[in-house]
């Protein structure tokens, strides 16, 4: 066979498979029940999320880029440092510093053995890990505080429920070795911002639950007071009086509210330091005009606290645990207890999902739109030599900053423009066969439907004044 001939043969081939593979192409649908039985008959078996999984869609990107680029900001312009700690750690490391009698020990943690028989777990949150890398990378011999932030999955294996997931995501800011009452405000304005930037009204609620002594004096006092009470409690409210007294604050049972009314309050427990550094807090945030509800039932679930405690919720909401969106606290005494030497700290951690859903309720009750980041013109092709020269050019106009939108799958005009109207793109690119071969392409102005022949070396620059780029 002749060089042009096994050409010829193997283009002929190409053309086969690619008519094939088109054919064969067939358009994604999810499987009715009957076609799943015909798989499973087949031996096919169809998968399904664990419990308490999700899969974040891409109808969803727009609000997780919204939290996440809002967050990257923030860090970025009160200084916190990203760090990423894994997945997987030792459980001990969360047993020891959440504290065993919380729900988090007690119920929630992923724990397992690994191959080596040594026990481990997924990280249930991210302060532990957070700290222990703080003394491990020796960063308490740096010039203090040290500022970090994380986003990353969190596990817990919860009863799954509206806003209760096995995997979600946190996003987290710690400060470690300043024990200032201004870090405690930082924190929260921070967690105010987060929110107020991607358009959520929400409602702080602060409280100050002291140190371990003082915490220790007032668990008796509640302890003493709900033990005389215990006929009017419901079922959860005994245990609570046993295992972990605080949680008491926490009972959202009709039954339990009138003795909850009576109970001691903690404030009144807290010794005149702690008294002090929780009105600075309170001054500080009145200086920073960032709003806050006083509540003294505010606890907390994990051990390590110490001094202020702090919750978001939606400005709407009622503000049960479950709407909680994030929450955070000092926590002075953890890093020490932590094997590190005693470094006052204080952070906090929100909850992405939760904040995904309260914005997507907020929006639609409000009516409004989330801003997206639109591309700055669309690409329409006409024609093989069309899309393939389109394409070079979509990508070295990326390179000069400019997004451009386009959907290869179409071919006629009409429809490209009308997607690039659906988008609200206001320029489109017209590259037909005729431009290809004239070196020019049409840039149609989409509000006045006026078009402009221009040379594609001149595109780039034309494109940028008409977007107000140059
Ligand atoms: P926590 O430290 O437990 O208060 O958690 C902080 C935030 O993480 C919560 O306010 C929620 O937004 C989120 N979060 C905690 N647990 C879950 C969960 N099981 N599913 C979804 N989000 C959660």
């Amino acid at each position: 066979m002749t060089t042009m001939a096994k050409t010829k043969k193997i283009k002929a081939e190409k053309k086969k498979t690619a008519v094939k593979a088109k054919t064969e192409k067939k358009p994604e649908k999810k499987e009715s029940k009957e076609e799943q039985a015909a798989h499973a008959e087949r031996g096919k078996k169809t998968y399904n999320l664990l419990r308490g999984m999700h899969d974040i869609l891409p109808k969803d990107e727009k609000y997780w880029k919204n939290f996440f680029h809002t967050a990257e900001n923030l860090a970025a312009h009160f200084q916190f440092n990203r760090i990423e700690t894994p997945i997987v750690e030792e459980a001990g490391l969360f047993i020891r510093s959440i504290g065993r009698g919380t729900d988090v020990v007690d119920k929630e943690m992923y724990v397992f053995e690994d191959r080596d028989g040594d026990k481990v777990c997924l990280r249930p949150e991210a302060t532990a890990s957070v700290v222990r890398a703080y003394i491990l990378h020796g960063m308490w011999n740096m010039p203090q505080p040290i500022k970090l932030w994380y986003w990353g999955p969190m596990f817990r294996y919860d009863r799954p429920q509206a806003g209760r997931f096995r995997q979600f995501m946190q996003v987290g800011f710690e400060t470690i070795g300043d024990p200032d009452p201004s870090v405690d405000a930082e924190l929260i304005l921070q967690a105010h911002n987060f929110y107020t930037d991607v358009g959520l009204p929400v409602e702080i609620h602060v409280n100050s639950i002291g140190t371990p002594e003082e915490r220790q004096r007032y668990k008796t006092a509640l302890t003493d007071f709900y033990r005389a009470k215990r006929s009017y409690l419901c079922d959860d409210c005994k245990q609570r009086l046993h295992k972990n007294p605080l949680r008491l604050l926490d009972c959202k049972q009709e039954r339990c509210q009138p003795v909850k009314e009576d109970a001691p309050q903690i404030i009144d427990w807290l010794s005149e330091d702690s008294k002090n550094h929780f009105m600075k807090v309170l001054e500080y945030l009145d200086e920073l005009a960032v709003p806050y509800v006083l509540r003294s039932t505010l606890v907390r679930g994990l051990d390590y606290y110490t001094r202020t405690v702090f919750e978001v919720y939606p400005a709407t909401g009622e503000g049960s645990a479950q709407s909680a969106l994030g929450g955070g606290g000092r926590y002075d005494l953890l890093v020490e207890e932590m094997g590190g030497k005693p470094m006052p700290a204080a952070g906090l951690a929100l909850g992405i999902e939760r904040s995904v859903s309260a914005l997507k309720q907020h929006l639609e009750r409000t009516q409004t739109k989330i801003i997206l980041e639109k591309a700055d013109a669309f690409m329409a092709q006409l024609g093989d030599q069309a899309r393939r020269r389109a394409l070079k050019m979509i990508n070295d106009l990326r390179h000069s900053g400019l997004r451009i939108d386009y959907n290869f799958a179409k071919n006629s005009l009409k429809s490209q423009l009308e997607t690039a109207n659906g988008m609200q793109l206001p320029y489109v690119l017209i590259l037909g066969q005729k431009e290809v071969q004239d070196g020019t392409i049409i840039i149609r102005d989409m509000e006045s439907g006026v078009q402009e022949i221009v040379d594609q070396k001149k595109m780039e620059n034309t494109l940028k004044r008409k977007l107000g780029k140059v």
